[in-house]
């Protein structure tokens, strides 16, 4: 009891400086609404306008990240086929070698045939010129069906360069096309953005939030809207004449009971739209 004794006196000396610097509360208390309306309905406006030029912007930022995954992945499948490749074109000289080699020691055989002294010397280097032809015939197949593998292998490596290279040059050109965009829109954006961050610092959390939260539920973005021939501006249903009256009081933040999107006035978008 002693407490409130207290407080009393002072609650009414502050009502009464109060109603010194305002005509009344409820005038205040006004302002205060419609002045969180203009705020909220000033970041919505700029927010949208951002909006409107990330549409404009469209699929392109995906397509050019699956046309750079698409090329990343082809090149990684060209330099395999080309590594198998360079591999199979190794054992082929590899073979050539042999071959060379092969009638290097015939050609040293027959030398020496010409100079043995018993046939059983002479023999045994037939023999060696034999298996050095065998050698030879083995190795000369080996190539033949290395070099129709390699024809092969060197048609999908074709195949593979042909679709990367279109690839790429559609990913170019979408590239392109995305950074003419961004080039064209970059300082508006940022401009935007800026707005849009100087006009969230006027508005409290707890609004800010809500606004946050309707928009990202809201296809079009729309957190807050006009009311227009007496419908709600997000979802056009129709607002009943004595809501449209209190939005119009801004004694406090009036929400579509369809959609629950914010709703303002004309007077509202008028105050945005000339501040603009
Ligand atoms: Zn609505």
């Amino acid at each position: 009891m002693a407490k409130s004794d207290v407080k009393a006196p002072v609650k009414v000396a502050k009502a009464a400086s109060d109603n010194g610097k305002a005509a009344t509360p409820a005038a205040k208390a006004e302002i205060t609404i419609a002045e969180k309306l203009v705020e909220l309905f000033r970041l919505q406006h700029v927010d949208s306008q951002v909006d409107r030029i990330k549409v404009q912007r469209g699929e392109l930022p995906l397509e050019v990240q699956d046309l750079e995954d698409e090329v990343a992945g082809l090149e990684t499948r060209l330099k395999k086929l080309q590594d198998e490749l360079g591999e199979m074109e190794g054992q082929v000289s590899e073979k050539q070698n042999l071959i060379k080699d092969a009638k290097a020691q015939i050609k040293k055989y027959e030398g020496q045939q010409a100079k043995v002294r018993n046939n059983r010397e002479y023999d045994s280097l037939t023999k060696e010129i034999e298996f050095q032809n065998l050698e030879i015939q083995l190795a000369e197949k080996r190539i033949k069906e290395a070099k129709a593998q390699i024809d092969g292998k060197k048609a999908v490596v074709d195949e593979s360069k042909t679709r990367h290279d279109e690839r790429k040059k559609d990913l170019e050109l979408k590239k392109k096309e995305l950074d003419d965009i961004i080039a064209e829109t970059e300082k508006e954006e940022k401009d935007l953005q800026k707005k849009s961050d100087t006009a969230s610092k006027h508005i409290e959390e707890r609004l800010l939030s809500a606004y946050h939260r309707i928009r990202s539920n809201a296809r079009n973005g729309l957190a807050v809207v006009p009311v227009e021939r007496g419908s709600c501006g997000g979802c056009f249903n129709a607002i009943p004449p004595q809501r449209q009256l209190d939005i119009g009081s801004h004694k406090k933040i009036i929400v579509c009971e369809h959609c629950g999107r914010i709703l303002v006035d004309e007077y509202v978008v008028a105050r945005v739209k000339e501040g603009k």
